[in-house]
C-alpha cells in the first residue's frame, strides 16, 4: 500500500514567538502518523511567511537547515491570510502531494485531530472541514459578528455550516479543481464547499493561541466578510432590485393618491414630518445600495486589473 504524502500549509504573519514550538509539534504529528503507516515518509510542514516585519521568516530558514521537512514560502509584503493560504495550497500542490492540511500557526486548532483529517481522507473524502466544537477563546464581538456572517452566508446561498473554520484537509483533486478557478480573491471557504468534491467534518476544540496576539484587527475581518459575500453570492443585488421596483411601485401609488386628494378633495397636505422621514429614510436606503453595489463593482475592478494574488520572495524547497 502506498501511504499518501501529506503537506501541512502553516500561514504565519509575525509568529517569530510561536513558529518554531509550532514546527516541533507538528514534526511529532508527522512522525507518529509515519510511525502507523498512516502517511508517507516524504510527508512535510509548509510555513507561508506573509510578508512578516519580526523574525519569522529567520527561524523558518534555520528551521529549513536543520529538517528538509521544514519547507517555506515568503511573499515580499502582507498579503493577509486567505492569499497565504491560497499560495500554500498552490506551492505544496506544485511540490507535490497527495493531501494538504492547512493549520494557523498559533495552534489553536487541535493539531492531534490531523490523524482524524487523515482518517476520512482515506475514506474517500476530498475535502475535510474542521468544525470548532466552540468558540470559547473568541470574544463576545468576534463570536457575535461571526455567527451573524455565517447566517448571512447561509442566508445568501452559500453554505457554510457555522463555526467553520480554515482548518480543512484538501485532496490533491481539489488543489488541481483550485487551479481552474483563476478569480483573484478567492473565498476558500465558500470554494471549498462549493465545488461539489466529497466532504466530511471533523469536529475539533479550539485551545487559546500559545504565545503573541491575534493577528486579525476588526478592519481585516470585516474585509474577509465583505470578500466572502461579494464573491460568493449575488443574493444582495437582486435585494435591491426587487427593493427598488417595490418602492417605485408605492412611490406611484402614493403619487396617485396625492393627485386624486388634491383634485377632489383640495386638501394641501400638512405632513412636513411624513416628507421629511420619507426622505430620510429612501435616502438611507438608497446610499445603502449604492454602497453594496460600489461593493461589487470593486470586487469587478479588482478582478479586471489581473493583479497578481501574492508575490514570492523566496521559497526554500
Ligand atoms: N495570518 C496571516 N496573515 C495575516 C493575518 C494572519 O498569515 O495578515 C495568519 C496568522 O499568522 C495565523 C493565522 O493567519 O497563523 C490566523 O491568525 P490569528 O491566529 O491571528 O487569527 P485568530 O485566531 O485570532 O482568528
Ligand atoms: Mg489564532
Amino acid at each position: 500500500m502506498n501511504e499518501p504524502i501529506l503537506a501541512i500549509v502553516v500561514p504565519c504573519f509575525n509568529e517569530e514567538l510561536c513558529v518554531k514550538e509550532t514546527a516541533e509539534r507538528l514534526l511529532d504529528v508527522l512522525d507518529n502518523l509515519c510511525n502507523k503507516n498512516k502517511i508517507s515518509d516524504k510527508s512535510y510542514i509548509y510555513f507561508v511567511d506573509d510578508g512578516s516585519k519580526d523574525n519569522t521568516w529567520e527561524i523558518i530558514s534555520r528551521l529549513h537547515d536543520d529538517n528538509k521537512r521544514i519547507k517555506g514560502l515568503k511573499f515580499i509584503r502582507n498579503f493577509g491570510n486567505q492569499k497565504a493560504l491560497t499560495a500554500g495550497y498552490e506551492s505544496v500542490r506544485d511540490l507535490g502531494c497527495d493531501c494538504a492540511v492547512s493549520i494557523d500557526a498559533d495552534l489553536q486548532q487541535d493539531e492531534w485531530a490531523i490523524e482524524k483529517f487523515i482518517d476520512k481522507f482515506e475514506e474517500g473524502s476530498d475535502i475535510v472541514s474542521g468544525i470548532r466544537n466552540s468558540r470559547s477563546t473568541d470574544s463576545l464581538f468576534k463570536k457575535t459578528t461571526a455567527l451573524l456572517f455565517y447566517k448571512l452566508m447561509n442566508i445568501l446561498g452559500a453554505n457554510i455550516p457555522v463555526n467553520h473554520s480554515d482548518f480543512r484537509l484538501v485532496s490533491k483533486k481539489a488543489l488541481d479543481i483550485m487551479e481552474l478557478y483563476p478569480e483573484k480573491a478567492l473565498f476558500l471557504r465558500g470554494f471549498f464547499n462549493d465545488v461539489g468534491l466529497k466532504t466530511s467534518y471533523v469536529y475539533f476544540d479550539v485551545k487559546p493561541r500559545f504565545k503573541g496576539e491575534s493577528k486579525f484587527n476588526f478592519i481585516k475581518l470585516m474585509g474577509l466578510a465583505l470578500n466572502g459575500i461579494t464573491s460568493f453570492s449575488i443574493v444582495p443585488l437582486r435585494i435591491i432590485s426587487v427593493l427598488g421596483f417595490i418602492m417605485a411601485f408605492l412611490g406611484f401609488v402614493i403619487g396617485l393618491e396625492t393627485v386624486f386628494e388634491k383634485i377632489f378633495f383640495h386638501n394641501t397636505p400638512n405632513g412636513w414630518a411624513t416628507t421629511i422621514i420619507l426622505l430620510a429614510f429612501f435616502g438611507g436606503i438608497q446610499i445603502f445600495c449604492l454602497g453594496i453595489i460600489g461593493e461589487y463593482i470593486g470586487q469587478v475592478y479588482r478582478e479586471v486589473k489581473s493583479r497578481p494574488r501574492y508575490i514570492k520572495e523566496t521559497e526554500l524547497k
